[in-house]
């Protein structure tokens, strides 16, 4: 295996709180993933480069070896599973929550406490499918791939589970935030066989992101 690293990020959020990351372990991404449309990115090291991917897909690039090591929200690492990756470090960015929320209108509780059958649409079945059960909620979650908000708002489901950060997207589209799920993070993750054939060359790294991320708290 050579000792090249392939760091996977997604754009936006995690993108822009990994860079003091990378800056701490003498790493400097060479171009902005916001003006460049390239999907690999060259640092000031030769051996590290950065690659751009949906933040869904950073586990399964990480899973299988095509990068040695991402950044992944434990809401997408969830829904993933986890398989084939170490989870070593919760690097406390990207900070958010998973909750349930419903129209204006709609009296959550009121339903739970009456036992109806809820529509939920959401991006994270997994999580939705877990916690419903786990409160003996009988819901048909209903599967979206993006703008969960508007779907209580034409009649789609009666709620939505999505990642709610400052709660404004929730108000400008009428929605109340109704119970929280859980608080959300991005970790770091690594392909189990580079953590092992690419010890050397990734151990400086991740201490240099723990140290970082810990010194934010
Ligand atoms: P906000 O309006 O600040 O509550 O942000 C909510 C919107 O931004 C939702 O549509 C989320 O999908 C997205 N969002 C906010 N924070 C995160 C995060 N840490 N990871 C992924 N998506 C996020």
């Amino acid at each position: 295996m050579s000792q090249q690293l392939t760091l996977a990020l997604s754009k936006g959020r995690i993108f822009e709180e990994t860079m003091p990351l990378l800056r701490a372990a003498g790493i400097i991404v060479s171009e902005d993933p916001e003006t460049s449309r390239k999907l690999i990115l060259q640092t000031n090291d030769p051996d590290v480069r950065v690659i751009i991917v949906r933040a869904s897909d950073v586990p399964t690039y990480v899973q299988y070896g095509a990068a040695d090591f991402g950044v992944a929200g434990k809401d997408i690492l969830l829904e993933h599973g986890g398989g084939g990756l170490y989870q070593p470090i919760d690097l406390n960015i990207a900070r958010c929550r998973m909750s349930v929320a419903v129209s204006a209108g709609f009296d959550y509780a009121r339903a739970v406490r009456h036992g109806a059958r809820l529509r939920v649409a959401t991006k994270y079945t997994e999580t939705a499918r877990q916690h419903f059960a786990a409160k003996g909620v009988h819901v048909d979650l209903i599967k979206l791939y993006g703008s969960m908000e508007l779907a209580p708002l034409v009649g789609l489901s009666d709620a939505i589970v999505d990642v709610v950060s400052t709660g404004s997207t929730l108000r400008a589209n009428n929605l109340v935030e109704v119970e929280e799920i859980m608080q959300i993070s991005s970790r770091l993750v690594v392909n189990q066989a580079a953590m092992k054939m690419k010890r050397e060359r990734l151990a400086p790294i991740l201490a240099a992101f723990e140290r970082a991320s810990a010194a934010k708290q």
